[in-house]
């Protein structure tokens, strides 16, 4: 098995080691015996959605999302074709609030997003930045993080939050969101990264990936990295992993 993994405006977007996402997903692809190839696409670069089977899209500053914006508009239509045909994406924190309607910066500007979903962001005076910890309620899934952002995201009418915020502020620091869930695309205002401290996501992400390429594939293949295999026989000879 294989997935290929678009990494979108990698040289712009990419605040707060976003991109080691992309090294977990990696990784727990490769432990199982999946390759996992990444490309990056970046300004006047055109997206075709169908070499892809998972998209990641990062944080950035203002002056970086004022970049992307224009570009965005461009990849739209394909993007939302890909996002709608139920393929699986990530999106934090200024990736994220792309995704949206709109982002109003701390300078005023608007940042048009490609309004795939219904949320808006509006920068505040205040930025949230700080540890955070989400409860997932559908999973049962505690998810934690860091946060740092100007942004406030509302959700539109019926919009999915990602999980609610037992620590932090999340999407707005009023109504307990955080995040979001649109169909197979996952938005975070996380980082940290937010899939090195939460591999029950990495796996939901990697499973739904692979199922959309290989609708017979019923559950992941059994995870096991050098250090569980090596902590695990340390165990049956009754000895500490962590002594040498
Ligand atoms: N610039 C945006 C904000 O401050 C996004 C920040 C980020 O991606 N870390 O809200």
């Amino acid at each position: 098995m294989s997935l290929t993994m678009c990494h979108l405006y990698a040289n712009l977007l990419n605040t707060y080691g976003d991109n080691g996402n992309l090294l977990v997903l990696k990784h727990r692809a490769n432990a199982r015996g999946i390759a996992f190839d990444i490309e990056t696409i970046s300004l006047d670069q055109p997206f075709d959605g169908d070499k892809y089977d998972m998209v990641f899209i990062g944080g950035g500053q203002d002056y970086e999302q004022l970049l992307v914006a224009k570009d965005l508009q461009t990849k739209k239509a394909a993007l939302t074709a890909y996002i709608e045909n139920n393929k699986v994406m990530l999106a934090i924190c200024g990736g994220y609030q792309m995704l949206g309607q709109y982002y109003m910066d701390a300078d005023g500007n608007r940042i048009d997003g490609i309004s795939v979903m219904p949320h808006y962001t509006v920068n505040g005076d205040e930025r949230f930045i700080g540890d955070v910890i989400l409860h997932n309620k559908t999973f049962d899934e505690k998810y934690v993080g860091f946060e740092n952002h100007g942004g406030r995201t509302y959700l539109g009418e019926g919009q999915q939050p990602l999980a609610m915020v037992e620590k932090g502020r999340g999407n707005n620091g009023e109504d307990g969101t955080e995040g979001t869930i649109y169909k197979n695309t996952f938005g975070s205002y996380l980082h940290g990264a937010l899939l090195a401290n939460n591999a029950d996501l990495a796996d939901r992400l990697l499973l739904n990936a692979l199922q959309t390429k290989y609708p017979e594939l019923a559950e992941l293949p059994p995870l096991v990295s050098k250090f569980q295999a090596k902590a695990k026989a340390e165990r049956l000879l009754g000895r500490d992993a962590t002594d040498k």
